[in-house]
C-alpha cells in the first residue's frame, strides 16, 4: 500500500451510491476495487462499461472467506460498505436474508479487516440509515434527528442496520479501528433503483408523458422523508474517512416532504397540475409498520466535515424526471 495513491474497496458497487462514489473517487485519483456478488450478476456488464477503472472482485457479505479474499486482493486504504438488502418493503418479506446480509454481513466484513489488516491501517465506512430512528412522535426532536437521538427501527431493514451500526461502533471502541458510520437520510437521483418510490414515480411520470403508461400504483402517500441527492451524499462519506478521528455523522437536508409533495412536483415537470387521476393506491405496497416522518439535523457534519448538500428538493425531482424522460424517449431504463 503506497501513501501517494489511495486505494478504495467499495461493496455495493452495482447500487446507486456505489456508482456515485466510484465516480468521485476516480476523480480524486484513487485505485478502486468493487465487490460484485453472484455467479452471473446481470449488472456486471453495465458496471464494467460504466466504470472501466474499477476492478471487480467476486464476493458476498454473507460469505466471510470471500471478504477476506477481497481485502487481501485489494489491500485498500479505505473500505466503503454500501452493500445491503436495502429496500424497506422487501425486508418485511425477506427478514432473515435482511438480517444476515445487512446486519451480520457487516460483522463478517469487520472481521475480514481485522484478520488481514494486522497494522490497523484501513479506514472503514458503514452505511447507516435514518430508518434506525423510526420517525415516531416520542423520539422525534423538533429540529430533526441527530447522532445522539434515540433509535426505534420500524422494519427488519432498520433493525438489521441498527445491529450493523452498533457492531461498527463496537469494533471502533474495542479494536481502535478507524470506523465511521454515516447516518444517511434518504438520497435519490437518476441512479436510484426503480423499486424505490421516488424513482418509481419519476419513471412512471416519464412514461405517462410519452403515452406509454396511464397510471401509477403506490402505497401510502402521507409519509414524509428528508430527501437529498445521492451525488452530494457520497462526498460526505469520503469526508468522514479523511478525518483524523472516526465518528458518526448525520447527512440530511434538514427539510422534510411528503410523497404527495414529490408527486406534485414530478407531475408539474410534465405539465400536469392535478396528479390524482393518475395515481391509484394499492394496499400491496403498504407496509406492516410505516415510518411517519423523517427529518435530519446535519449540523455536526456541516461543522466538522464542512459538508452541505447542494441539490434542493425541487432540483432533485427535476433532475430525476428529466433523466427518465430522456431515457424513456429512447427506450432505455437503467
Ligand atoms: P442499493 O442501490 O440498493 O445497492 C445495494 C447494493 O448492495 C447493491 O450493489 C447490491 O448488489 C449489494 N448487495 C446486496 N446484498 C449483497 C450481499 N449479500 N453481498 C454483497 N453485495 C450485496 O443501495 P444504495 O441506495 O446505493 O445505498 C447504499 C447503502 O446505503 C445501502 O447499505 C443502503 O442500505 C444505505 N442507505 C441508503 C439510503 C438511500 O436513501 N439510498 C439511505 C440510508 C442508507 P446487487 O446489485 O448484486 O443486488
Amino acid at each position: 500500500m503506497t501513501d501517494t495513491k489511495k486505494t478504495a474497496l467499495i461493496t455495493g458497487i452495482t447500487g446507486q451510491d456505489g456508482g456515485h462514489l466510484a465516480e468521485l473517487l476516480h476523480e480524486k485519483g484513487y485505485t478502486i476495487y468493487g465487490i460484485i456478488r453472484g455467479q452471473h450478476n446481470p449488472k456486471r456488464e453495465i458496471t464494467e462499461a460504466e466504470f472501466p477503472y474499477v476492478t471487480l472482485i467476486e464476493a458476498d457479505l454473507m460469505d466471510p472467506s470471500s471478504l477476506v479474499r477481497a481485502v487481501q486482493i485489494s489491500q485498500p486504504s479505505e473500505i466503503y460498505n454500501l452493500a445491503a438488502v436495502s429496500h424497506v418493503g422487501y425486508s418485511f418479506k425477506n427478514p432473515q436474508l435482511t438480517a444476515e446480509a445487512t446486519g451480520v454481513g457487516v460483522l463478517n466484513l469487520l472481521e475480514a479487516i481485522r484478520l488481514v489488516d494486522t497494522e490497523n491501517k484501513i479506514r472503514f465506512y458503514q452505511a447507516s440509515t435514518s430508518e434506525m430512528f423510526g420517525g415516531l412522535e416520542y423520539n422525534r426532536p423538533e429540529k430533526g434527528y441527530t447522532e445522539e437521538s434515540l433509535f426505534h427501527p420500524r422494519s427488519p431493514y432498520g433493525v438489521a442496520k441498527l445491529y450493523a451500526h452498533w457492531i461498527t461502533k463496537n469494533y471502533r471502541e474495542s479494536y481502535n479501528m478507524h470506523a465511521s458510520c454515516g447516518i444517511l437520510f434518504n438520497h435519490e437521483g437518476d441512479r436510484r433503483g426503480v423499486e424505490f418510490v421516488t424513482r418509481k414515480i419519476t419513471h412512471a411520470v416519464a412514461r405517462i408523458k410519452l403515452g406509454k403508461q396511464n397510471h401509477i400504483e403506490l402505497g401510502d402517500l402521507w409519509p414524509k422523508r428528508d430527501w437529498g441527492y445521492a451525488g452530494d451524499y457520497v462526498e460526505g462519506m469520503w469526508r468522514m474517512l479523511q478525518q483524523d478521528k472516526p465518528g458518526d455523522y448525520v447527512l440530511a437536508t434538514g427539510e422534510t416532504h411528503s410523497i404527495e409533495e414529490f408527486l406534485d412536483l414530478a407531475f408539474k415537470e410534465i405539465g400536469i397540475n392535478d396528479w390524482k387521476p393518475y395515481v391509484k393506491q394499492n394496499p400491496a405496497f403498504m407496509r406492516p409498520a410505516e415510518v411517519d416522518l423523517l427529518l435530519g439535523d446535519p449540523t455536526k457534519a456541516e461543522q466538522e466535515l464542512g459538508w452541505t448538500r447542494k441539490v434542493d428538493f425541487p432540483g432533485l425531482v427535476k433532475l430525476m424526471v428529466k433523466h427518465d424522460v430522456e431515457i424513456e424517449s429512447v427506450g432505455l431504463i437503467s
